[in-house]
């Protein structure tokens, strides 16, 4: 029986104790992230297995933190004092989807990709940086001093 966990990062950090990386002390996430390449790599691969995580884009546009090593959609890697059990899937996300604009090349974090369904909902390849305020009442939004709503 595979067993499937889900954690926020915070849970996974207090749980498992990511390691910092010995590597590079400027490592990214708070110097704990190993990267996929080079030295960091090898050293990776000297860990035991139930040690290793891999930092990786999710199918819904969200990244992930996953137990194991894996190539696929890698990002980089993680090592932690404490190891997972065997037949454990665990994820972990570590930030939302992220909504990328065909027409003014920005990228914004869209939690429930509400601003992606929005707009593809009146065929419009627009955020709410560039698109008109007409367009933004058509995809169901008003623009605020203090940010954007949906309506
Ligand atoms: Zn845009």
């Amino acid at each position: 029986m595979n067993e499937f966990i889900e954690l926020s990062y915070d849970e996974w950090e207090s749980t498992y104790k990511p390691r910092k990386n010995p590597v590079d002390p400027d490592a990214s996430y708070d110097g704990y992230m190993f990267e996929t390449y080079g030295s960091e790599l090898e050293f990776i691969r000297t860990i035991n297995p139930n040690h290793v995580w891999t930092l990786g884009d999710g199918d819904d546009g969200g990244m992930y933190i996953w137990n194991g090593y894996s190539i696929i959609n890698r990002i980089g890697y993680f090592i932690t004092a404490v190891p997972f059990e065997d037949d454990t899937t665990i994820q972990v996300l570590v930030s939302h989807n992220w909504y990328y604009c065909e027409n003014c090349q920005e990228e914004m974090e869209d939690e429930d990709n509400l601003i992606r369904d929005a707009f593809q909902d009146i065929d419009l390849d627009k955020c709410p940086n560039c698109a008109t305020p007409e367009e933004l009442a058509t995809a169901g939004f008003t623009q605020t001093k203090e940010g954007l709503w949906r309506v």
